[in-house]
């Protein structure tokens, strides 16, 4: 068994990995903790690549607005380092506080363009510029050969992608496949906030944007008149409202009006107070 050093700090975590950089390649895992299957699959995935793995735990007080859940955010970095040992694939918990991160507020931000523009933005227009600023402190401070994200958040992936080639860091960022519960909803902290009745709902997501993949390309309907569809049907089962409906190309995010190169049909929606997201290949 692997033991797991759980580090506080950007120095301490340099330290433990200057000897080990240029022997073995280093992989790093970013999450906000509240572990699950898709982020124990992200660790497989980078396992496969690395011998030395960083899995660091941070709930990023800048990707939060003012009215969203940072407070309530689940935290439980026992039960996460649990987790990690049982996988026996970790060397390292890099677990900072906010002061170490943000040690004098956030008056540097990193905006990415590209990707970032529309969708989530639309609604969370906080929201990229806190996660490229977090990405690029994490992937500056460890500067892994491979660092891992899910297409569970797709636009990040690409955000996070586009962040990594302009900056120019020595990182290849890994995009993992979705993890799914058995009835299709994709894992999330989040869901832990799901009443019984809510989490039978959320369950609905995955198979409208099913549905809508099957009507654009059996050429039943435009790519407008199933994204239009998608949202209906979604209020129709019980989400209180849709922020988004969207088949876009799924390398640039961009519009598309028929589908020519790889598509992606991506989704946002609320069922009682929690914002669920989801994102299928077309
Ligand atoms: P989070 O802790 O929610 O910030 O997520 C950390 C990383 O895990 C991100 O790269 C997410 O895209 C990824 N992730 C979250 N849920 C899943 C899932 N169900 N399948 C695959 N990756 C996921």
């Amino acid at each position: 068994m692997k033991s797991i050093k759980i580090v506080r700090t950007v120095e301490a975590l340099r330290a433990h990995l200057a000897p080990r950089r240029g022997g073995e390649r280093i992989g790093l895992v970013p999450t906000m903790g509240a572990l699950h299957e898709g982020h124990l699959s992200l660790v497989r995935e980078t396992q496969t690549r690395c011998g030395c793995v960083v899995v660091s735990i941070f709930v990023n007080p800048t990707q939060f607005a003012p009215h969203e859940d940072f407070d309530r955010y689940p935290r439980n970095l026992e039960a996460d380092a649990a987790k990690l040992h049982s996988l026996d694939a970790v060397d390292l918990i890099f677990a900072p506080e906010v002061k170490e991160l943000y040690p004098q507020g956030d008056a540097t931000r990193i905006e990415v363009g590209g990707p970032s523009k529309g969708l989530e933005t639309d609604f969370r227009p906080h929201f990229f510029a806190g996660v490229a600023t977090v990405v690029a402190k994490l992937l500056i401070s460890a500067l892994p050969d491979f660092a891992a994200f899910g297409e569970k958040d797709y636009q990040q992936l690409l955000v996070v992608r586009r962040l990594a080639a302009d900056l120019r860091l020595p990182t290849e960022i890994l995009g993992v496949p979705i993890m799914r519960e058995p009835d299709g909803l994709a894992m999330s902290s989040r869901n832990a906030y799901l009443k019984a009745d809510e989490r039978k709902v959320a369950g609905e997501l995955n198979r409208v944007l099913k549905e809508v993949i099957a009507q654009v390309r059996a050429g039943k309907s435009s790519i407008a008149d199933a994204e239009a569809f998608g949202k209906k049907a979604l209020l129709a089962r019980g989400f209180q409202s849709v922020d988004y409906v969207a088949i876009r190309d799924a390398a640039t995010l961009a519009p598309v009006e028929k589908l020519s190169s790889p598509a992606r049909v991506l989704a946002a929606a609320r069922v009682g107070g929690t914002r669920l997201i989801d994102n299928m290949a077309v």
